[in-house]
């Protein structure tokens, strides 16, 4: 295959993009994650967008293998935001000039419907921030409900979209009914987000290259594509960590493959490679995700340990990644940064 040929091509086929992930000569790569810069200045512009998230409970009624907030974790403290914690949280966010607030949980059932409600609303009246949801899976009423209160974005992860690993990992849920309910919240007027995982036990790089088709086919507005990192206390504790330079060459197909889609340089990627944010916006993506968690809660939130930026104050973090943006010639967006396919009429 001809590599300049593939990165020129308006569609991937599933082999292209496997022919792209398997790249390993450096020089080759590098083409690669350039190629993917070009398409996202291209389709999505220059800025970079901000994202604050509030991690307000680490309960959970699932017990995904990869992940330190399972049930079966009874080594972790568990904790639960208060509503007016969460909406005090929101306006720092907001008052930092961060125009989009992710809402991420378990699937925590304790926060019902009308709080979830109540929480939507109190901030939406009071700041000009976008809405995300992160609560897992959730009934398609309450997602009505949330959209009517006031929800903008609803980001649920699929992790794989290989059957077989899904039912690996998620032993009471399936890959069909998360699908499902990312095209229930798209057809309802929420602009969605899903992600997938590098490295997870027994994947493939052809699942990978599955993963990137199926962002397309759900018409995804933010698709993230972060390593896996194995959390102690779970059973995939001592599997290896995914590969940074592998998580990147995702990232660049997929910007070239999605195009007008926001992908984020993740907080994962950060943590393996100290480097991590700077190579992930060089290699398509145009979104940085602030935990802005109160301090003594954000270290209970163990999807895995040693996160980057943990004990870092969040209020210094805008400045911080200001300065880190502006190295690569580009700039923070002020903006609630709606989806692309929205808000930017450029065409192929
Ligand atoms: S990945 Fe999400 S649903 Fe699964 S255990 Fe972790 S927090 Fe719960």
């Amino acid at each position: 295959m001809n590599l300049y040929e593939i990165l020129h091509k308006k569609e991937l086929t599933k082999e292209e993009i496997i022919f792209l992930l398997n790249l390993t000569d450096k020089s080759d790569q590098q083409k690669l994650f350039d190629r993917a810069d070009e398409v996202r200045s291209i389709y999505c512009g220059d800025e970079v967008h901000l994202r604050g998230i509030i991690e307000f409970s680490n309960y959970c009624e699932q017990n995904c293998l990869y992940c330190g907030l399972r049930e079966d974790n009874y080594k972790l403290t568990r904790y639960r935001m208060t509503p007016e914690e969460i909406i005090e949280t929101a306006h720092v966010i907001s008052n930092l000039g961060i125009y989009t607030i992710v809402l991420q949980s378990g699937e925590d059932n304790y926060y019902d419907t009308d709080l979830i409600a109540y929480i939507i609303y109190q901030i939406k009246q009071s700041t000009n921030a976008a809405i995300t949801l992160s609560l897992g899976e959730r009934g398609f009423d309450e997602y009505r409900t949330w959209k009517i209160a006031g929800a903008d974005r609803y980001l649920l992860k699929h992790e794989t979209a290989s059957h077989k690993l899904y039912s690996v990992y998620h032993k009471k849920q399936k890959l069909e009914d998360r699908l499902s309910h990312l095209r229930f919240l798209k057809t309802n007027g929420y602009q969605i987000g899903s992600s997938n995982m590098i490295g997870l036990p027994m994947q493939t790089i052809e699942d990978i290259s599955d993963d990137i088709l199926l962002c397309k086919e759900l018409d995804l507005d933010m698709a993230a594509f972060g390593p896996f990192i194995p959390s102690p206390d779970t059973p995939y504790q001592n599997k290896k960590a995914g590969d940074v330079d592998l998580t990147l060459r995702t990232m660049a197909a997929a910007r070239i493959v999605l195009k007008k889609v926001y992908i984020p340089a993740t907080t994962a990627l950060a943590t393996l490679d100290e480097a991590g944010r700077i190579k992930g916006l060089n290699a398509g993506a145009n979104i940085v995700m602030l935990d802005l968690t109160p301090g003594h809660y954000r270290e209970l939130y163990q999807i895995y340990t040693d996160k980057k930026c943990m004990s870092d104050n969040p209020l210094n973090y805008k400045d911080c990644f200001q300065l880190q943006i502006e190295a690569l010639g580009r700039k923070i967006s002020y903006s609630r940064s709606d989806s692309i396919k929205l808000t930017r009429q450029v065409t192929d």
